[in-house]
């Protein structure tokens, strides 16, 4: 099997070898430039399964690229992950708008854009249905629909296991209730804030039984966390 290709787009020099270790260290082969021009050269002769693209860069932007990649032929289809120092959500919605697949926000752990780099490969069927999603000694089977901790399966509803799987594919990072609502349920769903609550009780009491209750870290005033870290 060829390893995945992973193009990293980056132009400060200590984030992109910072990147491009992390992505080896996972098992992606990685091409790295420091700015479009030059990426845009190395795909002419290795083309990428997907790009981690920078916001700022110097030259022509990364969002200003991913516009132009995503209407081109040969080119539309690789996937794209946007990287911003800005949390602005109005630059996270331009970033979806010119076609990016998903955007991580400066700071990021190594592990978050990992699990989001997986996720977005799975999507567009470039990690084999195979793909198990693996976090804190939980083990996802996203074909199966099937779970196991240390081995032992763990049985789930459907929504539990949604949010069991967004968890998986999040890690440390803080989600509103809101914000679970609309990644889990759908954004049209007409439920109640407190259902979440209801349903992470749920959860942490299926994970409590295998040991790995304290996955889910509740950040006063704001939310819920998946994460090792304390
Ligand atoms: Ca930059």
């Amino acid at each position: 099997m060829t390893a995945i290709n992973v193009l990293v787009v980056e132009d400060e020099d200590a984030i992109r070898e910072m990147l491009g270790m992390v992505l080896e260290q996972a098992e992606f082969s990685v091409q790295a430039a420091p700015d479009t021009q030059r990426a845009q050269s190395l795909m002419t002769e290795h083309m990428p399964d997907l790009i981690v693209l920078d916001w700022m860069l110097p030259g022509l932007s990364g969002v200003e690229w991913a516009r132009r990649l995503k209407k081109d032929k040969e080119y539309g289809e690789i996937p794209i992950i946007m990287v911003t120092a800005r949390g602005e959500e109005e630059d996270k919605i331009r970033g979806l708008d010119v076609g990016a697949d998903d955007y991580v926000s400066k700071p990021f752990s190594p592990r978050e854009l990992i699990a989001r780099i997986r996720a977005v490969l799975r999507r567009s069927g470039k990690l084999g249905k195979s793909g198990r999603i693996e976090f804190g000694g939980i083990v996802l089977f996203p074909d199966e629909h099937r779970v196991i901790i240390a081995d032992n399966p763990v049985a789930l509803s459907p929504t539990e296991y949604r949010l069991l799987e967004f968890f998986l594919t999040h890690p440390d990072k803080v989600y509103s209730r809101s914000q679970l609502l609309d990644q889990v349920w759908g954004r049209s769903s007409f439920i109640e804030e407190r259902t979440v609550d209801v349903h992470i009780r749920r959860l942490r009491k299926i994970l409590s039984e295998h040991g790995r209750e304290d996955l889910i870290q509740t950040v006063r005033g704001f939310g819920y966390r998946f994460s090792e870290q304390t």
